[in-house]
């Protein structure tokens, strides 16, 4: 028996010269073992050096393929396999098509589990944010179920391309600077960082966004493997919504259906008269507020529940403005109570804003969404929409005459400015409009919570934080002046 002793686990290089020589000596599959070794005895360890042997074959792409990809299977005896299957090519060219095969069936279960494991890889590593002589890097702890690392990087240098970052796992680290792709030794859980500030908000998207009717939990345990668990910040909360979800949906379920009739008094209830609301010039927010539940200006109130005026002090320095109602807005009637107003209210309490001191609105008053099964998925009020709405907006600001106004996002930006704004290119100044009004431009806060990858939230997150300390400075300012 030879032993065939390869420099580490995803030595292809050395098992491919190794297995050439072998199969040209005429060595079979049951006569040579392969191994990763700590030695460095060469490429045999046992029964000696093979000679030099001369010659060449070509082996199948389907076969390199399967190996390149077998290769990162933790199994001990996969080098084996893969000279089991090379040996046997030399007989049967077609060998790799015969699934049924037991040694293609084999290799071909165990690519399934590598690309199972990358898969999950590119799905669960959660960056966390910290700092090294060069400034932020964003770094991951990850136990791979196989040694996927390598094959898997490239993706992360391509999603990340931005910002500097380091994957760490067991089987060795991968380190991403803004242009190279590097590997470094394996590491240990204990020199990434435990976890940041980003991770509460995390959790908290994670929690609003539980839906407890839709627990299915074999199908999230099969999708999101428990062995992964310690590491993603959002599954501490998963026993504990887990528990409640059948008290949540009991409640959902028994929560009487509003009828029809419900419906109708709450759209139409407000005893306005309409003949007078479309031109009302209101002589107070709670004047404007009747006026908006009879606006027919627009076509939007057709499907709504009702209007959703803006709240907050009469008098407010800041008057932040929205795009529209959403689905929970347009039920409870008031602005910025669903998942994107719990991310604002926690955006807000960090960068240093007080919401009771704010005036918070919309842009459009009426919810526009379209009905998909059970839900009313929200669509984005279009330039005549916004353009008739901002009969009742540009009355909000006269009566509240705000010193700064905060437009989230592009349709606030076209309701406030008159045009439409380059968000990103024009976010985190304050800009003055024909009529002086002073307006910073940001982004809204359910991009936010519409962006699947975490180290980019945490980046854009970050941008909106440093948005509203524009405002919120701008205001002291304003203060200073006053004073
Ligand atoms: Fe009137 Fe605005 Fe409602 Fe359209 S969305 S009906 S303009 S309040």
């Amino acid at each position: 028996m030879r032993t065939a002793v390869l420099a580490d686990p995803l030595d292809f290089d050395g098992w491919r010269e190794a297995a050439r020589r072998l199969r040209l000596a005429g060595v079979e599959p049951s006569r040579v073992k392969f191994a990763v070794g700590a030695t460095a005895g060469g490429l045999f360890d046992e029964g000696g050096a093979l000679p030099e042997v001369e010659g060449a074959f070509t082996a199948p792409r389907a076969f390199l393929e399967t190996a390149a990809q077998l290769i990162q299977h933790r199994s001990e005896d996969r080098f084996d396999l893969m000279y089991r299957l090379l040996w046997r090519l030399k007989d049967q060219p077609n060998l790799m098509a015969v699934l049924s095969d037991r040694d293609v069936a084999e290799a071909a279960d165990r690519v399934k589990a590598v690309r199972r494991a990358a898969h999950k890889m590119k799905a669960f590593v959660r960056f966390r944010q910290a700092q090294d002589e060069a400034g932020e890097r964003w770094v991951a702890w990850f136990e791979p179920a196989h040694r996927v690392l390598q094959a898997t990087a490239p993706f992360f240098a391509r999603r990340y391309s931005a910002i500097r970052w380091s994957i760490l796992t067991p089987d060795g680290a991968a380190h991403w600077d803004g242009t190279l792709l590097t590997f470094g030794p394996p590491a240990d859980q204990s020199q990434a960082p435990a976890e940041d500030a980003v991770e509460d908000f995390w959790r908290t998207y994670y929690a609003s966004t539980f839906n407890p009717a839709r627990l299915r939990p074999q199908a999230m345990r099969s999708e999101m493997p428990k062995r992964y668990w310690k590491n993603l910040p959002e599954a501490a909360l998963i026993p504990e919504l887990t528990a409640a979800a059948s008290v949540r949906t009991d409640a959902m379920v028994n929560q009487p259906a509003p009828t029809p009739n419900d419906r109708f008094q709450r759209v139409r209830a407000p005893s306005v008269d309409r003949a007078a609301t479309d031109d009302l010039v209101p002589e107070s927010l709670d004047e404007l507020a009747r006026g908006v539940q009879g606006c027919r200006r627009c076509p939007l109130w057709r499907d709504a529940t009702q209007g959703v005026c803006g709240e907050g002090p009469k008098r407010a320095a800041l008057m932040v403005v929205g795009e529209q109602p959403g689905d929970q807005e347009d039920l409870a009637g008031r602005p910025f109570v669903g998942p994107a107003g719990r991310l604002l209210d926690a955006a807000f309490q960090e960068a240093g804003l007080d919401r009771g001191d704010l005036y918070l609105t919309n842009a459009v008053k009426h919810f526009k969404h379209e009905p998909r099964g059970k839900r009313r998925l929200h669509k984005t009020p279009n330039a005549g929409e916004v353009q008739a709405c901002r009969w009742w907006l540009d009355h909000e600001r006269r009566l509240v005459r705000p010193e700064l106004i905060l437009a989230l996002g592009a349709t606030a930006g076209l309701a406030v400015l008159g045009r439409k704004p380059a968000v990103q290119a024009e976010r985190g100044r304050v800009l003055t409009t024909e009529d002086g009004a002073r307006v910073l431009l940001t982004v809204h806060p359910s991009y936010l919570l519409r962006l699947p990858d975490p180290a980019l939230r945490a980046e854009e997150r970050r941008r909106f934080l440093a948005d509203l300390s524009v405002a919120r400075d701008a205001l002291k300012r304003t203060d200073a002046k006053r004073a």
